[in-house]
């Protein structure tokens, strides 16, 4: 739709001959967009006629693509229209029964109709960029559904019952304002991808990450601060992108995933350390690690850390919420708690949880970490080990952790990093009380 450069407010004439360009960018008043230099300019069209010739000419639309599905189309085509409610023939008249596929794209729908869940055959639906405040239940009924884009829009939930949707493969719901995510996630077996980026999401519920084929998950801001380590035990996810949000620390075992191929955790300010897992990974580390985390009122977060001296002060390197003793050279023995755990965590499949005490049920189902030197699951205790390392010409910190002052010792030797965490002086002190 090109624009002599000179001119910055089209003539009526020229907007008069695109009217049938069903591409043009419309709103009321009808705007008309161009591009100048790179940038989105517009104007109003305030002429009288051409808005009555715009709306006749929508409507026309409107009513031709509804004669094509008459006539036996499955796909709806409504882009673009301007509408701020759909046709209510297309709920109640059978005719529509067999649409499959509705682009409902840049519209200005707030709400659909309670009936929506009587277009059962549908198997895409796109509502990308419209300003849906609310879904009805009755989107549950879509058994069908493979394919729900509801990007751009203003949701501050969804209805419990697009669990319901147990053949939905894609769901996008980005640039929303959604704070909490419905309970039942995991019903969605066949779900692949779930968009969930620029929300309010302050934690991810473990239900998302019992969806067994979930390839993609994407979390770029929002406003997490640590990932369950249950996350590790995704059996098919492909990316990981939690870009933009306040992690602190990523679970260890991330890069133990077979299938996981980047993770993008870029813009994390307070991201002082990868797991060493992720060395060999593809990952974006950009922006991260320029300030430390205040964690007063984050009662989740793990008071154990470790600080590691840098060239900008101390970074403070936060380790799983789920430890609750540091192994050093003056205490290098175990807890009874992190023994018996790891042998319940053995035997957990002849032990009834019912048997078990509580403080020992809660920490069987996903072990911490495994040890970096032998591959022993840890629970409770660990010695932090922490390497310097490089992605491209950036560098960081990896962290680790030990089941013991002897893999630690391993560990320092086998992987090719220096050391920074502990002292360069502990850990010979330590070398020479194993040898
Ligand atoms: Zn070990």
């Amino acid at each position: 739709m090109a624009l002599s450069k000179d001119k910055k407010r089209p003539r009526l004439s020229l907007a008069d001959r695109i009217l049938n360009r069903m591409e043009l960018e419309v709103d009321k008043p009808y705007q008309f967009w161009w591009k100048e230099s790179g940038r989105s300019r517009s104007t109003p069209l305030h002429d009288p006629e051409i808005t009555s010739k715009m709306e006749k000419t929508l409507s026309n639309q409107v009513d031709d693509n509804l004669q094509q599905v008459e006539n036996g189309h499955t796909v709806l085509h409504f882009n673009y229209q301007g509408l701020s409610e759909l046709p209510s023939q297309l709920f109640t008249d059978e005719k529509y029964r067999h649409l499959r596929r509705m682009h409902l794209k840049r519209n200005r729908l707030k709400t659909l109709p309670d009936l929506l869940g009587e277009l059962s055959n549908l198997t895409e639906l796109y509502l990308h960029s419209n300003d849906l405040i609310k879904l009805p239940d009755s989107i549950g009924k879509l058994k069908q559904l493979k394919s729900l884009d509801l990007s751009n829009n203003n949701l501050s939930s969804l209805p419990d019952t697009i669990t319901d949707l147990e053949n939905l493969s894609v769901l996008a719901v980005s640039n929303n304002k959604i704070h909490d995510l419905p309970k039942g996630f995991d019903k969605m077996r066949r779900l692949t991808v779930l968009d969930l980026m620029n929300n309010h999401l302050r934690y991810l519920p473990l239900e998302v990450i019992e969806c067994p084929h979930l390839q993609r998950l994407l979390l770029d801001r929002n406003h997490l601060t640590w990932l369950p380590k249950q996350l590790c035990r995704m059996k098919s996810l492909v990316e990981l992108s939690v870009a933009g949000n306040d992690l602190i620390m990523l679970p260890l075992d991330l890069g133990h995933i077979p299938t996981l191929r980047t993770v993008f955790v870029d813009n994390n300010k307070c991201l002082h350390a990868l797991p060493l897992s992720l060395q060999n990974q593809e990952i974006g580390f950009n922006s991260c690690g320029t300030k430390n985390f205040n964690a007063t009122g984050h009662q989740h977060i793990s008071p154990l850390s470790v600080r590691v001296k840098h060239d900008d002060g101390v970074k403070v390197i936060y380790l799983p919420p789920e430890l609750l003793h540091i192994g050093n050279k003056e205490d290098s023995v175990v807890t009874l708690l992190e023994l018996a755990t790891r042998q319940v965590f053995k035997e957990r499949h002849n032990l009834s949880l019912r048997e078990l005490p509580v403080n020992l049920k809660s920490s069987m189902c996903e072990p911490t970490a495994s040890c970096v030197a032998c591959q022993r699951h840890l629970f409770t205790d660990g010695f932090p080990l922490v390497f310097e390392g490089q992605i491209r010409l950036y560098s960081l910190h990896y962290l680790s952790l030990c089941c013991s002052m002897n893999c630690m010792r391993i560990a320092s030797v086998l992987i090719q990093l220096p050391v920074v965490y502990p002292e360069p002086t502990d850990l010979g002190q330590v070398l020479a009380l194993v040898n």
